[in-house]
């Protein structure tokens, strides 16, 4: 099926670097398929050193007329770039769709999601304040300047090809920072439609820019922007592995660090929980883009008391999901990023069913073959299992049986990771005692959609550091300035 869009401008093939539209600088191209068919849908640049550098020259010319830009004009540049992207939904949505492979509907929530992080920065620029901190001596002004950080380089994964670069260049356009970007080698056109339209938005030339690669040339790419001192920041989202090899190579010119990292998320339902509530924030968190997110529950913990209950009312629920192409209206679990990613699953329902797990619903490729995997349910899961100690990213619900509070929050931060946790409780004094005990980043009690550009989204332990949405996500692309004058 062509890849149809009302604004066919917005399916952009080159790079962005410095306000101009260009080819790789040797000519080498990347194919951009649809994971429902495996097609191609497009060639994009397979760039390498040579354009990471040009990025870098034009990244950091803009910046010092950018900074300089009052934070209240920079404001409405992000505000009319946040309409253009809400103006342009659909047809954004429908390339989210089309080369990542999510249901429509999710493809035009995640457009409005991404949006949201626009907005919400633009009005975060305006209110960077510094401090005037009371003098310990006489005859002293002692203040506190907030700066943009320079030049930030932003480097996204696959899953959510708007909103993570989105929730990058927002906060760094508006602390006055300038971007080189280069998005998934899977997903690079949804970013380059955003690109043109922050073009269209008056972003000015050299400020953003966006440099595509394969996943084979990604480190030649990258290894630019990490040797460059000019390049102050480093913001990732993606797997650990890579992020550790991030903050190790940007060591040699000390810069400052994002990291967005995989999770391992428990989700723990209590014999007082709402069990109709805790299915939902279960659907809710799971089933989000076929299970293809760093925040979705991996490890589920159910009461005995309340196992069998919450087993039954799960399994109906996850065998009506409705698998198909994005293209389809009906479809609520699209396909898998790759094969890859289909291996993956696959190896890890068959290690649990190897050691004892039973699949109560699905447990296999879907019928559909290529990219799908069928949602699925097993339980008898236990913490020797593939599933339990490694990311699944797809559609499968691994529940284990717990029968102590103590014991399911050991279990529970037995993990190297600390993106996300869940619970469901009816307890108020539990609840507390959860959620102060819970080793992760960001923690939903009896809810299952916890993302909001208001909030503090990231990690601790191996799951990252630095905080993405709220002020908090300002204030990582600034640095503290002191500034001590004696009158
Ligand atoms: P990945 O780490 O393989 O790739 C992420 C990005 O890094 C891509 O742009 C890729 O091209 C680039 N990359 C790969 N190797 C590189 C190298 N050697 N040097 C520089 N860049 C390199 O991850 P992925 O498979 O694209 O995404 C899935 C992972 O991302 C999961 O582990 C998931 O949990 C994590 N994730 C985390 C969050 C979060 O907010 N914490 C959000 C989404 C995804």
């Amino acid at each position: 099926m062509p890849l149809s869009l009302s604004r066919p401008d917005l399916l952009r093939t080159q790079n962005f670097i410095n306000a101009r539209w260009c080819e790789g600088r040797d000519g080498r191209t990347l194919p951009v398929s649809d994971p429902a068919l495996d097609v191609t849908i497009a060639s994009v640049p397979d760039s390498g050193a040579a354009d990471a550098r040009a990025a870098v020259d034009a990244a950091y010319a803009a910046g010092p007329a950018w900074r300089a830009v009052p934070a209240k004009q920079r404001a409405q540049i992000l505000k009319r770039w946040n309409a253009l992207i809400l103006a342009h939904q659909e047809d954004l949505g429908r390339l989210i769709s089309r080369e990542q492979g999510k249901p429509l509907a999710e493809g035009r929530g995640e457009v409005a999601y991404a949006a949201s992080y626009v907005e919400w920065f633009a009005e975060e620029a305006v209110r960077a304040y510094g401090d005037i901190i009371p003098a310990p001596v006489s005859g002293r002004r002692m203040m506190v300047l907030k700066e943009p950080v320079g030049v930030v380089a932003a480097i996204t994964p696959w899953n959510f090809p708007a909103a993570m670069i989105a929730r990058k260049i927002a906060p760094a356009l508006a602390a006055g920072c300038t971007v080189v970007a280069k998005p998934a080698e899977d997903t690079p056109l949804t970013s380059l439609a955003l690109a043109r339209l922050a073009e269209e938005a008056g972003v000015p030339a050299g400020v953003l820019n966006i440099v595509v690669a394969s996943r084979e040339r990604a480190a030649e790419v990258v290894d630019v922007w990490l040797a460059d001192g000019r390049v102050r920041k480093i913001t990732f989202t993606g797997s650990t592995p890579v992020g550790k090899h991030l903050a190790r190579e940007s060591a040699g010119t000390l810069k400052k660090l994002s990291l967005e990292l995989g999770g391992n998320a428990p989700f723990i339902v209590f014999d007082d929980a709402d069990l109709d509530k805790a299915v939902d924030g279960l659907m809710a968190a799971k089933f989000r883009n076929g299970g293809q997110t760093c925040v979705s529950p991996n490890r589920i913990f159910v009461h005995q008391l309340v196992h069998d209950a919450f087993v039954e009312k799960l399994a109906a629920r996850v065998g009506a999901l409705k698998v198909g192409p994005a293209t389809d209206p009906g479809s609520q679990i699209g396909p898998m990023i790759n094969e890859r990613a289909v291996q993956k699953i696959e190896r890890h329902v068959r290690d649990a069913i190897a050691k004892g797990a039973h699949a109560v619903v699905g447990g296999e490729r879907h019928q559909l073959g290529g990219n799908y995997f069928a949602p699925t349910v097993l339980i008898d899961v236990d913490a020797t299992m593939a599933c339990s100690c490694e990311e699944t990213f797809g559609p499968v619900v691994a529940i284990n049986r717990f029968s102590d509070e103590m014991e399911v929050i050991a279990a529970a931060n037995d993990t190297p990771f600390g993106l996300a946790a869940y619970f469901f409780s009816g307890d108020v004094k539990r609840i507390w005692r959860l959620a102060e005990a819970l080793q992760t980043g960001i923690v939903g009690i009896n809810e299952g959609a916890l993302a909001a550009e208001a909030a503090p989204f990231g990690g601790i332990k191996e799951s990252g550091y630095g905080r993405e949405g709220s002020r908090y996500g300002l204030d990582d692309y600034m640095q503290t300035k002191y500034l001590c004058q004696t009158l």
